[in-house]
């Protein structure tokens, strides 16, 4: 059976311990969807040189953010690694990757891992995102992961479309205009299956401008992209933008 791959804006880390409609949501893929034997996570918070993943059996838990409440840093999230599926994704990426055990699963896979999977009993492995790398690499890296799909593996993007922490207004309900523009622009080309000019994202005009400025949380859904076909439905869920510069919007194909 060939798992979904889905894409995940994460938002703030306090998603992990606030229940809210963003968090129902991923409390209700994490029951409806196909159990994966293991998950690839290409999180934002993993920006590196060159292409990563982790082979060890036990990774550590990375807090890596800064200034937000103890309860947080109290979450646990005790998930195995799977030394098997960062063989396989060797195998598919090649030279395209290497091995680096000093990371390990940080926020961006924890904060929504830990809401739709609170049991952790599934081995997670993380690919880093090279920072270096041109948008149209990022999908090709997608596109060759995707056969893990029909192994049983549910790759996940964990970022967010827009996101732009300078521009953040925190008591703001709903996005600026320009960053629902950029969100719709996204999303009307996913529907439309032009993932083309996602990878383009640069033609949505000025909005791209500020949608983010650096693009470490716009990438995960470049590799999303790459690994879905044309045989998988496109579901938009938590279609929303808040605190006037971040985007919500996830996508689920499958
Ligand atoms: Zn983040």
């Amino acid at each position: 059976m060939k798992l979904p791959v889905l894409f995940v804006g994460h938002g703030s880390p306090m998603n992990a311990v606030e229940d809210n409609e963003f968090t129902d949501k991923w409390k209700a893929l994490g029951k409806s969807l196909p159990r994966p034997k293991a998950i690839l996570s290409v999180s934002a918070h993993w920006y590196t040189a060159s292409t990563r993943t982790s082979d060890t059996r036990e990774p550590r838990m990375i807090y890596d953010m800064y200034g937000f409440p103890k309860e947080l840093y109290d979450v646990k999230y005790p998930v195995e690694g799977s030394p098997e599926l960062a063989g396989k994704i060797s195998d598919l990426l090649k030279e395209g990757v290497i091995t680096d055990n000093r990371w390990g699963i940080d926020h961006g896979t924890w904060s929504v891992l830990c809401r739709m999977y609170p049991d952790a009993d599934i081995p997670v492995v993380q690919l880093s995102i090279d920072f270096n790398a041109a948008p149209e690499a990022h999908f090709e890296t997608g596109r060759k992961l995707a056969e893990l799909r029909k192994e049983g593996v549910l790759i996940i993007g964990s970022g967010n479309v827009v996101h732009n922490l300078s521009l953040i207004n925190w008591g703001m309900s709903g996005g600026f205009d320009w960053a629902h523009e950029f969100d719709d622009y996204v999303k009307q080309n996913i529907l439309n299956r032009n993932f083309e000019a996602v990878v383009n994202y640069g033609k949505a005009g000025k909005c791209a401008e500020k949608a983010f400025y650096t693009p470490d949380h716009f990438y995960p859904l470049l590799y999303v992209l790459g690994a879905a076909d044309a045989e998988d439905d496109i579901e938009v869920f938590n279609d929303s933008c808040i605190m006037g510069s971040m985007s919500m919007t996830g996508y689920l194909f499958g």
